[in-house]
């Protein structure tokens, strides 16, 4: 894995080039730089581009797109939430764009979200540059933002919660915590019963050592462990993995109509990629992927 800061002095008509494989780079045609920072914790840069708008780039490496960040947002939310069927309190972990916790405060019966995200100036800036993402999200009384480390959050929270969505960086710097066995075990320990657990899990095809890696670590604190799929056209290299976890192999298999009963209930007639259809196809993975669960 690579990562680490983009070049100084970028500006209107250079290239940033994402620095997530070694061999393999993708670039965007710069704009203008927005914003661009050395955090506590990452270098941060937020530049405008001509086919995917603004974007959100951490220690080189694409998080978010003003384009595209709906496929990602949607199908990390509403997946766990509508299979759930009941929940009430979400936990998201990162998430600093609040593009999750925008999808998440769309469900009118979700009653309580905490985000604990690492990195306010992540939050400060996409509020500040990116607002479309976030929207009215933060303000939402149902919101409780945190700035703390995710795993040092649920390893020491009393709250407990219906779903808890890792929206991490890559396994690397401070996002490399959120990829441990410990960290998945203290997940499944804030998780009430029949909870519902999904992660960030990098792009097969490029990255198919973390599909096996997140599989076995997680499989040591839940009964049921899976994956299902999205095409983020950002996240370079085709359909990107998504981590399910949960104690109930049913919740994998909730009936189609059931599934789109849920959806008519929750209102979610606008949603730009995720469908009831989508729901129980994005459980279908690729033959390539499945030599990697194990
Ligand atoms: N959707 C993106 C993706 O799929 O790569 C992730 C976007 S979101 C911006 C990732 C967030 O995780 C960042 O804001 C980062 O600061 C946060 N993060 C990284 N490590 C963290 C940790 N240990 N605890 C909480 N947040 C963390």
């Amino acid at each position: 894995m690579s990562g680490g800061p983009a070049p100084a002095g970028l500006g209107s008509g250079d290239w940033f080039q994402e620095k997530l494989f070694p061999h393999v780079r993708q670039t965007f045609e710069i704009t203008k730089v927005l914003f661009r920072e050395q955090t506590e914790h990452q270098d941060l840069i937020i530049f405008e581009t001509p086919t995917y708008g603004r974007v959100l780039a951490l220690d080189s490496i694409i998080q978010v797109t003003e384009r595209d960040e709906f496929v990602y947002h949607e199908m990390m939310a509403h997946m766990p939430i509508i299979a759930h069927g009941r929940a009430r309190r979400v936990l998201i972990v990162g998430g600093g764009d609040g593009g999750i916790l925008r999808e998440a405060l769309r469900h009118k019966s979700i009653e309580h979200v905490t985000m604990v995200e690492i990195d306010r100036a992540v939050v400060d800036m996409c509020l500040e540059y990116m607002p479309s993402i976030p929207k009215r999200a933060f303000r939402d009384r149902r919101a409780n933002l945190v700035i703390a480390d995710g795993a040092r959050f649920v390893a020491e929270t009393d709250e407990r919660f219906d779903v808890v969505i890792v929206d991490s960086t890559d396994p690397m710097g401070p996002g490399e915590v959120l990829f441990t066995e410990r960290f998945y075990r203290n997940c499944h320990r804030v998780l009430t019963p029949g909870g519902i657990l999904v992660n960030q899990n990098g792009v097969p095809f490029m990255q198919a050592d973390e599909v096996t890696m997140t599989y076995r670590r997680r499989r040591k604190s839940f009964k049921d462990v899976g994956f299902y799929v999205a095409a983020v056209p950002s996240y370079y290299g085709g359909l990107m993995t998504l981590g399910w976890a949960s104690d109930n192999p049913r919740l994998r298999h909730v009936p189609a109509a059931t599934i789109a009963r849920r959806v008519a209930t929750a209102g979610l007639t606008r949603t730009r990629y995720y469908t009831p259809a989508i729901h129980n196809a994005a459980f279908a993975l690729p033959a390539f992927v499945l030599p990697h669960i194990r």
